[in-house]
This record gives C-alpha cells, structure tokens and sequence, in this order.
C-alpha cells in the first residue's frame, strides 16, 4: 500500500477508536465556536469525500479489454485498481458490457501513480454501480437500481420509398433496422418492396424511470405485402443457434437434400487415399468436381452457423438443420452468406474454390448428424430446420409478439 495511504488508515482507525468528544477536543478553536459547521460523523460504511486535489476522468471500457486495465490507464494506482475490480467482479459476474462509461475519480499523488478515489458506472439501465473509500481507507461497492420497463416496443408503418428511412422515422433504431432488411433480403428484393407495403416489428426494449433508454435485438419481423405474400420471421434458438426463423415455412417434408453443386461426384463418402497427405484416411464427405466459381447451393432449409475459414478445409460455410444435421461446404472461393442468416433449400450460399487442403478446385460436402459424418448421397431428412411441434411454439411466439 503506498505511504500516504497508510498515514490516512491510520488517521481514520483513530478517530473511530477515539470517545467523541477526545475527537472534538483536538479540532481547531474557531471550529468548536461555530459547532453548526461541524458535520455528524459518517456512518462507518459511508463514502468519504477524498481531501485535497482531485481529478475527474472518463473512460469507455473496450472489447477484451478489463476494469482493472481501464483504471491504470487513467493513471489509478495499481493495487486500488486491483482492489475495485475484484469488488466488480463479485457485484457484477456478467462483466461489464463493452462500450460501458466509467466514471473515475482520482486523488493525491502516490509515486507516479494517484489514489483511487471512486468509480462508478452503469452495467445495464436498471442499476448504478460506484465503488468508493470508507473511513477505513478500504473499498466499498453501492449499487443503486433504478425502475425499469422492459416492455417490448413495436413499431409499424408504410415502408414508403425507401423501407430503411421509414422504419428509421418510425424510432426503429438504426441495428434493428439493418437487422429487418437483412431478414427480408434472405426472401425478396427489398429494393422492390412497393411503398404502400406495410412493416411492422417488435424490438427489445428497456427504458429507465431516468429517461435513458436502449433498443435491443428484433424479436419479430413481418411485411404486410399487397400484391405478393407476407413475410414473416421471430427470433428464435434452434440447437443453440439464435436468429429469426420463419413460423409459415412447411414443417418435416422428407424429400431429400438439394444437389449442393451442379458437377459430378469426384471422390465419395468412406476410405481412400488422401491425395496430399498420401496415406489411407477416412473421407468424411462427398467431392464434387466443379469449376472454379461454380455456384454452391444450400442442401436444405437452415440456418447459416459459420462462413469463415475452417484450417484445411479453407473457406468452409456451415449450416444447421432440424433434428441434429449439420451440412458444411468447404474449400470455397468466397461467401454468399453470412452467419446467422436463414437460407433455403437452393440458395446459393458460396462459389466454388480451391481454399485449404486442396489439389485443384472442387467443392467437398459433408454432412453430421448428432455430430458423426454420414453419406451425404444416402442421406434425406427433414427441410424445415423445424420439426412441427417446435413450429406450434414459434407461431405461439409470433401471435404473442403480434399482441405487444
Ligand atoms: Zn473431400
């Protein structure tokens, strides 16, 4: 602990064990003429007002990026940074959301660094958090909730001209905005949305009794088309994956895959000899051996789980169906998806390529079920990513949205 601060524990265990009137005696002569000017002890507990210079910082916390770092990088001392984090920690298990304001407060010097005065910050809209000093020199941590309404918030309106400036003029904010056309452009062309077609949506929402309020993802999403059919989609988690699910789409058919590419089947499903790694493995897909930028279609129905870079299968996309199938298409060129996006059967998802492990270009398709490879070609199942009792659920969920 640095010096200055030991000298203040000090000073603050000795009032507390002093008779008050010991403590009155050693006050200044004018103070105990003017009695009304001497403020009542703090309760224990109580935060005290740091003495001498002080100096008021803000800080954003950052992605990755700890309470402990952000208060050293104000200039804090190391050990009280330490001390309130850990504090945090324990008030606050689900950390800090990134983008959080921080309030800092430093006092007097302590070698290169300044004493920790008080932090305080806001985790969510509903409560305060502000770590401060006792009497005794230690830490203590406050919070302070406030009434929230965490009633959902819908939105509805003619899409006009251009459907992102009319949900905007509505109040829809800005990522539940994207968030809506994104989910309309996985069916139609939302540049072809006529303008008396009508939105209407329902977002997360939370609004503080202070007037502070905050949007939250799209729970449900519906155009009311005039000339062609409505789409809608509700926010749901499929086999741990969440995002916005048609409730209209037809539940268990069972017929079959989409062929993923338009090229004939190069290398099939069991054991073979790898032709890089030159020894006998276990080929846990199908290849087809299609021209380099040959589009690459969705076997099925399902959500799109990863399109990135997946080591020796290059640029993988990866999709989830209904009752524990995975389809992943690898060694692509370059994406059409992006995750979390719903696509279906015959949407081009990727274009053919020759990423990763590869000796020219083909597509390799794989498909899981509960996590074990299985014969693509002899494989059929369900299309919809949802089997119909979860479907009864979703559409429960989509009429209880409509109510909000
Ligand atoms: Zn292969």
């Amino acid at each position: 602990m640095p010096a200055g601060a030991v000298v203040l524990g000090l000073a603050a265990i000795a009032a507390q064990t002093l008779p008050p009137s010991a403590a009155l005696a050693t006050a200044p002569v004018q103070q105990s003429e003017r009695p009304a000017r001497v403020a009542p002890a703090p309760p224990v507990d109580a935060f005290v007002e740091p003495s001498g210079a002080t100096v008021e910082l803000f800080a954003s916390l950052s992605d990755g990026n700890e309470l402990k770092q952000l208060l050293e990088r104000t200039g804090a001392d190391a050990k009280d940074s330490a001390r309130a984090s850990e504090l945090v920690d324990d008030a606050v298990p689900a950390g800090i959301p990134e983008g959080t304001e921080v309030a800092v407060l430093l006092g007097q010097k302590t070698g290169s660094a300044r004493r920790l005065e008080r932090v305080s910050f806001k985790p969510s809209l509903a409560f305060k958090v502000t770590i401060g000093r006792i009497r005794t020199g230690d830490f203590k941590l406050a919070r302070d909730g406030v009434n929230v309404d965490t009633r959902p918030r819908r939105f509805k309106g003619a899409a006009g001209s251009d459907l992102f400036w009319s949900l905007r003029a509505s109040g829809v904010p800005a990522e539940a905005a994207n968030e809506f056309l994104e989910a309309m452009s996985s069916r139609i062309n939302v540049r072809q949305v006529a303008p008396d077609d009508r939105f209407d949506l329902v977002i997360d929402h939370v609004r503080a009794e202070t007037g502070e309020n905050r949007g939250g993802p799209l729970l449900y999403a519906a155009l009311d088309r005039r000339n062609a059919n409505d789409l809608t989609f509700v926010r749901w988690t499929v086999g741990g994956h969440t995002g916005l699910f048609d409730p209209t789409m037809p539940a268990q058919r069972t017929d079959g895959f989409a062929r993923p590419v338009q090229a004939k089947v190069s290398s099939s499903f069991g054991h073979r000899l790898h032709p890089i790694l030159r020894f006998a493995r276990f080929h846990q897909g199908v290849d087809f051996g299609a021209r380099w930028g040959t589009p690459v279609a969705a076997a099925a129905d399902g959500i799109v789980r990863g399109a990135d870079w997946a080591g020796g299968y290059g640029r993988q996309v990866r999709l989830v169906h209904s009752s524990g199938v995975l389809t992943s298409y690898s060694h692509l060129s370059s994406f059409a998806v992006a995750p979390g996006t719903y696509v279906r059967r015959g949407q081009v998802i990727g274009y053919v390529g020759s990423s990763g492990l590869s000796t020219g270009p083909h597509l390799h398709f794989e498909v899981r079920k509960d996590g074990q490879p299985v014969d693509p070609l002899s494989f059929s199942f369900a299309r919809a990513p949802l089997g119909s009792a979860e479907l009864a659920v979703l559409r429960a969920r989509a009429e209880q949205l409509r109510g909000v």
